[in-house]
């Protein structure tokens, strides 16, 4: 990690840096320091205008004549493809529906069903015990439905249970409590060695670090558009099948909009070629909008160097936080992992007792991180809005906040619905 530095050299930091124009792109309230994009993305300035646009002349004045002319049929391939820009994932590739929870349910159920096709013995989900809740819970569904055993292990032991019984490796690309990264390349290949197919989850990935699915020889992908994506609440999520995978199966929610041929009406199911067939009922034209919007957002970061330019910045506003916050919060222990290589662009610190309400009282300064249960203290880095002084300004709050013993406020020990 970095040493500690003054403030003023976080400003100079932000005066040579050459994203920092990127910032413009939002709508970003005063007096708040936004470190939970890795949750909610920001709003971008173009969306609610474009949002206006389909509203009161797509579909307020053109109703339903829009399907064909203002190209809603084509949204759900066409933000597939923005998207598969940041993913390393091919033009024609990638779609944009549901939500992730169920684009993993799709892209499980084929892999099982690839996976075990003439290798009955291949009866092993495999994948990581701290793992995002929904995935788990998926994948749990689905080895019931199914006949699977879900087998949870730590980061450390998963290249050493890739046998012949494994059918499928799933897993989070950066783990959501703890911002450590996976080896996207090594593990796939491991999974490839041992005859089981990979499916990854992108959700603190996609706009976050980057990712190249096609040069990982990656299978499966799917993700979330709301987070470092800035599709806004709620937006849907996108799905990317290996081309040698999508044709030979049928995913298992084989609705009308995945059919060959939907408006011809007929009474039997024919898959449509191609990642289309990942689509089920009828694109959310309204969210996808918006989550083309926020994709944008980091699509104009290409001419400045792209996802690798972001990734340097990220590394950058993460080391800098960490640094400092280790060097004036000894209370605080770092999480996320130290080494570059290993470390998403969040930073999580863990207090046994205090982390809720040290999280409250940094939301009532403006400084917006989240608590994730039972001890974390997460804060999200998103360098195409944040500023080196917000991190330095940051982790100073957090300092002070322990020092003055603020958080013991009451209303900083209420517990929300929403953490
Ligand atoms: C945020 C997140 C999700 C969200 O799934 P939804 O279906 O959008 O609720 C899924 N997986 C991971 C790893 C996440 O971080």
């Amino acid at each position: 990690m970095t040493d500690v530095i003054a403030r003023d050299q976080a400003l100079a930091l932000d005066a040579a840096d050459a994203l920092a124009p990127l910032r413009e792109q939002f709508v970003l309230p005063p007096g708040v320091i936004y470190l939970d994009g890795n949750s909610l993305g920001v709003l971008p300035r173009s969306t609610a205008a474009r949002v206006q646009q389909v509203v009161t002349q797509e579909w307020g004045t053109d109703l339903i004549t829009s399907w064909n002319k203002a190209g809603w049929m084509d949204l759900p391939l066409r933000v597939g493809d923005k998207i598969g820009r940041l993913v390393g994932a091919g033009a024609g590739q990638m779609v944009v529906a549901d939500s992730t929870s169920v684009n993993l349910f799709k892209v499980l159920s084929a892999a099982l069903s690839i996976s075990q096709a003439g290798a009955p013995q291949r009866q092993v989900i495999l994948s990581e015990r701290s793992n995002f809740p929904t995935d788990l819970y998926i994948a749990e569904a689905l080895a019931r439905e199914r006949g699977f055993e879900l087998v949870l292990a730590e980061p450390e032991e998963l290249p050493g249970l890739l046998d012949a019984r494994t059918a499928v490796l799933m897993l989070t690309h950066v783990n959501y409590r703890t911002g450590r990264m996976h080896d996207m390349a090594a593990l796939t290949h491991a999974a490839h060695e041992a005859g089981a197919l990979t499916v990854w989850d992108l959700a603190h990935s996609a706009g976050a670090v980057p990712v190249d699915l096609q040069g990982a020889e990656a299978d499966f992908a799917i993700g979330c558009g709301y987070k470092y994506l800035n599709g806004g609440p709620g937006a849907p999520a996108f799905v990317w099948v290996h081309p040698q995978h999508v044709d030979r199966f049928w995913q298992p929610l084989a609705g009308w909009i995945g059919h060959a041929a939907p408006f011809e009406f007929t009474p039997g199911y024919r898959p449509a070629q191609g990642i289309s067939r990942y689509l089920c009922g009828t694109p959310a034209v309204l969210s996808l909008a918006a989550l083309e919007c926020g994709v944008d957002t980091l699509l104009a970061a290409e001419p400045l160097g792209g996802m690798a330019a972001l990734r340097h910045k990220s590394l950058a506003l993460t080391r800098l936080f960490a640094a400092q916050v280790e060097a004036t919060c000894p209370a605080l222990k770092l999480v996320s992992p130290r080494d570059d290589a290993l470390r998403g662009s969040q930073v999580c610190l863990a207090h046994a007792d205090i982390a809720y309400p040290v999280v409250q009282a940094l939301i009532a300064r403006g400084v917006i991180g989240d608590f994730r249960a039972p001890n974390i203290l997460r804060f999200g880095f998103t360098p195409l809005y944040l500023r080196f002084v917000d991190a330095w300004d940051a982790a100073h709050h957090l300092q002070q906040v322990l020092q003055s013993e603020e958080w013991r406020r009451p209303e900083f020990n209420q517990k929300n619905a929403v953490t």
